[in-house]
């Protein structure tokens, strides 16, 4: 690993203004991914800026259920808390079935949202890849995709977003709230992640040096009746293949109100609005289930090697739906 220094401000203002001062600097959370890419040499910022005191690490219930969490909460806190439990268990549930103990005690609510693609080119400084080294090509097309997207990608990155997190936080419309050069703003999640296009190498609306804060959850009260569902190729310490966070607002034998977003399909948390359109209205029962999931996988343009992704997300969007509507 190169040399690097180590700033630990005491407020989002001057972690801004530190950032902004050195060119190379980069925001430092648990470091659980950041530091990960400085030691494979994928990454080499000159200035680190820690700011897990900049940042809040306390969580607040709103009177009306929604929740306000500081940037700086650890996951493992953020999965424990009574109230993600109980009003918003698909984001606990997605939250635990990340990483392991120890990482999800270091890892920060931004730093998940932000941390990079898990494609091995990516991570491999001695290979060509567009979202590392732009310009570079993507040997990932016609090499190792297997575990890569099916939807949203482009001639130039085919990655997937690794965060469980943040499929929970998209299925919640979760609002990012930031700190920027020219003040603070709010982007709707799944706002924050931008598909690849002809620029992979930027994963996010967010200009550079600008700081999230917070992540606000607004009230969805039928979101106690929510579930994330994670397939992954050993049972614990990977990432997901594929998997799905879903709500469901039952009424009567009808599937009043949804929310369903996906993971490991696309270089962003997916927010499956095909689906949820397809079964607002819909009696519960498995048919409607799979035709929710077949709207939504009408857009699928899987890679030679995926193609085995197709069907997994039918089988788990749909079991994900049975298992909410108490249907097994
Ligand atoms: C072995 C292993 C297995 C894992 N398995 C999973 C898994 O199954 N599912 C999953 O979801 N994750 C998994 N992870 C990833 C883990 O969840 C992330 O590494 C972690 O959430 C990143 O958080 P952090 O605070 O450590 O981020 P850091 O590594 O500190 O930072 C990540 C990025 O966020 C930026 N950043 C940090 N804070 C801010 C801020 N406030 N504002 C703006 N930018 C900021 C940093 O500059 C950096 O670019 C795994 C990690 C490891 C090492
Ligand atoms: S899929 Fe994206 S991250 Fe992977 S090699 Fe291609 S450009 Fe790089």
């Amino acid at each position: 690993m190169r040399p690097f220094v180590y700033r630990r401000p005491g407020d989002a203002r001057t972690a801004l203004a530190e950032l902004a001062a050195e060119p190379g600097a980069m925001y430092l959370g648990g470091g659980t991914n950041l530091v990960d890419l400085m030691r494979l040499g994928v990454l080499a910022p000159r200035t680190l800026v820690d700011v897990t005191r900049a940042c809040s690490d306390a969580i607040e219930v709103r009177p009306d259920g929604g929740l306000w969490i500081g940037a700086g909460v650890r996951n493992a806190d953020l999965a424990a808390h009574p109230a993600v439990r109980r009003r918003y268990p698909m984001l606990a549930q997605a939250l635990l079935s990340g990483a392991s103990g120890q990482i999800r005690n270091m890892a920060t609510v931004a730093g998940n949202l932000l941390q990079r693609t898990r494609c091995a080119y990516f991570q491999d400084p001695s290979k060509p890849c567009n979202k590392a080294r732009p310009g570079t090509g993507c040997p990932a097309r016609a090499g190792d995709h297997r575990n890569l997207a099916i939807l949203g990608y482009s001639d130039f990155c085919v990655a997937t977003h690794p965060s469980d997190m943040a499929v929970a936080l998209t299925a919640l419309g979760a609002v990012v709230h930031v700190e920027g050069a020219a003040g603070p703003y709010t982007v709707r999640m799944p706002g924050l992640h931008r598909l690849p296009g002809d620029e992979p190498e930027r994963d996010t609306v967010l200009e550079p040096g600008d700081l999230i804060i917070a992540v606000e959850i607004p009230a969805l009260p039928y979101a106690a009746c929510s579930r994330y569902r994670k397939v992954r190729d050993r049972a614990s310490f990977a990432f997901t293949v594929v998997s799905v966070a879903a709500a469901v607002d039952k009424s009567g034998g009808t599937i009043r109100d949804c929310r369903i977003a996906l993971g490991g399909v696309a270089p962003v948390p997916w927010r499956a609005e095909r689906a949820e359109a397809e079964l607002r209205g819909a009696p519960i029962a498995e048919a409607s289930f799979r035709r929710a999931a077949d709207a939504e996988l009408t857009a699928a343009r899987p890679l030679t090697e995926n193609g085995f992704k197709v069907a997994l997300v039918r089988n788990v969007v749909v079991r994900a739906l049975l298992d909410l509507v108490g249907v097994s």
